[in-house]
């Protein structure tokens, strides 16, 4: 296992000699140790990311879509390492690490392929004598700050991408989750991807902010990809506008669930299943809000109870397990709180509603869930289900949409007028219609309002890391 920065085609410790601990979420076992950088490091990474760039943008497209597909081999013969250290680090079942190296690994081939379909536009002069062309052009370095929920996927679709483009990176994954982002990274060295193109420090979330803020301030820096929380979001966007950098940023949700009262029930129950319970619903789309019309919330409820009452909550090392522990105590605490709210609000736990051992969280659906509890507000990001009732569809429209956020929304109706209706009404930037899962790397991920902008995944996402460039040439005769 990789346990080392990588800078400039080398594997090295941090500058300061520093490291820190990675351990395992369901037991607290030590996985390993890795760099505790700082600002030094981040700076080297910079420079060699910058001096990089020329060489890797003069290659043809061709080239580098050739280093993505070796890229891409190596991972898929490294996907059960690869989602076994997926497990240690992060703690999600086996049978869902193994779906993130594909899901991950679908990026990097949608981007091999996209990579040489870059291309420009002849535009038609205003006088004969002027040719007007646009080329796409790699926008130079760009920093990618991931999260811990999905250590492969996370990255992937932003470096992918980014070389795709001719970009050079520079990126730092979570503190929780630094293991898999190297293991990544050693196989695109592997693949013969040239030093400097790609580099990756990892720190503790004490140093966090120095080594980001190394790359904020560098004028050579010029993209910052970041997927994380919105407050995090936030702080970037103000401090990379003193250099003007592109940004994309993929930031929280707070994802409602509308079952209307002409809904198939059995596929609403399942498709709740499939988008809350993945990654123990520590997922940016997970329904965090779920609205079932009077005339079939009992039916619903004690059809969703009978489901997540039944989950096997355990280790990823248990082969049946389906919920994982959460991914530190932190996270734990913040679920114990929303839950606590709720229940003082007036909600009814029908299922679960406690803390297990360690890290865990028992699956838990409440009932009598209303707008002023902590969860209606706020991303809960654990396998927490809160059904609040509503009558027709104007209201229903009104309490979705009344938060900050806009990442995902779904909702299930058999009424295609309807279906069009609240497809164009929802404030999000995706939409699942009678489907629970909307994720692809052919298909535009992001949000609107408070949860970012720029999108990752299809053609949209390798614009991200592209410059507009019109050229005029003139006195052609
Ligand atoms: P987070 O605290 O914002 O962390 C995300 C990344 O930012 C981590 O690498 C983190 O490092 C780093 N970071 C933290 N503080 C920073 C600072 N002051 N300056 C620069 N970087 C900083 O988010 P999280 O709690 O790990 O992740 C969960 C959030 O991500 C949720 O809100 C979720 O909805 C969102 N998310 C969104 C998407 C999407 O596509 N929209 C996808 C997945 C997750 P440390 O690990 O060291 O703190």
């Amino acid at each position: 296992m990789q346990v080392l920065n990588f800078i400039a085609g080398a594997w090295q410790p941090a500058g300061a000699g520093a490291g820190f601990e990675v351990r395992n979420p369901a037991d607290e076992t030590l996985v390993a140790e890795v760099p505790d950088s700082t600002a030094v490091d981040a700076r080297w990474a910079a420079d060699a990311a910058h001096a990089a760039f020329p060489a890797w943008k003069a290659r043809t497209a061709r080239e580098r879509a050739q280093v993505l597909k070796r890229w891409l081999a190596l991972i898929e013969s490294h996907s059960e390492e690869l989602a076994q250290l997926i497990s240690r680090e992060q703690g999600k079942p086996l049978a869902e690490a193994r779906g993130e190296v594909a899901y991950a690994a679908g990026y990097v081939e949608w981007y091999a392929e996209e990579a040489v379909r870059a291309s420009g536009e002849i535009i038609q002069p205003p006088v004969n004598s002027k040719r007007l062309m646009v080329l796409k052009e790699p926008v130079g370095v760009v920093a990618v700050i991931t999260p811990w929920n999905f250590p492969a996927a996370m990255i992937a679709r932003k470096i992918a991408p980014a070389l795709a483009a001719g970009c050079t990176v520079v990126a730092k994954p979570a503190e929780d989750t630094p293991l898999t982002s190297l293991a990544l990274v050693k196989l695109a060295e592997e693949a013969g991807l040239p030093a400097g193109v790609l580099n990756i420090v990892t720190c503790s979330r004490g140093h966090v902010a120095d080594v980001v803020g190394v790359w904020l301030a560098d004028a050579r820096v010029r993209k910052i990809s970041f997927t994380g929380s919105t407050a995090v979001g936030k702080l970037l966007a103000r401090d990379s506008a003193a250099t003007l950098k592109k940004l994309s940023l993929e930031l929280g949700g707070n994802a409602p669930f509308i079952v209307f009262e002409d809904a198939d029930i059995a596929a609403a129950v399942e498709g709740l299943m499939a988008a809350k319970f993945r990654n123990g619903g520590q997922t940016c789309v997970s329904p965090n809000r779920v609205y079932v019309h009077d005339a079939v919330h009992d039916r619903f409820v004690d059809k969703l109870a009978a489901r997540v009452g039944a989950l096997k909550v355990g280790p990823a090392s248990q082969p049946d397990s389906q919920i994982g522990p959460m991914i530190n105590a932190r996270a734990v605490e913040k679920i114990e709180r929303h839950v606590a709210d709720a229940l003082a609000r007036g909600a009814r736990a029908v299922t679960g509603g406690r803390r297990l051992e360690g890290n865990y969280y028992a699956p838990t659906v409440l009932t009598g869930a209303t707008r002023d509890m902590q969860l209606s507000c706020e991303e809960t990001f654990g396998p927490v289900v809160p059904v609040f009732r509503f009558g027709d569809e104007a209201e229903v429209l009104q309490l979705a949409n009344d938060t900050p956020f806009g990442l995902a929304g779904y909702f299930y109706s058999n009424d295609v007028r309807r279906i069009w209706r609240v497809a164009s009404a929802l404030e999000t930037g995706i939409v699942g219609i009678n489907e629970g899962a909307v994720a692809a790397p052919s298909a535009p991920f992001g949000g609107v309002k408070e949860s970012g902008y720029g999108r990752e995944g299809s053609h949209w996402g390798l614009d991200e890391y592209m410059h507009t460039k019109y050229l005029c040439q003139g006195n052609l005769g």
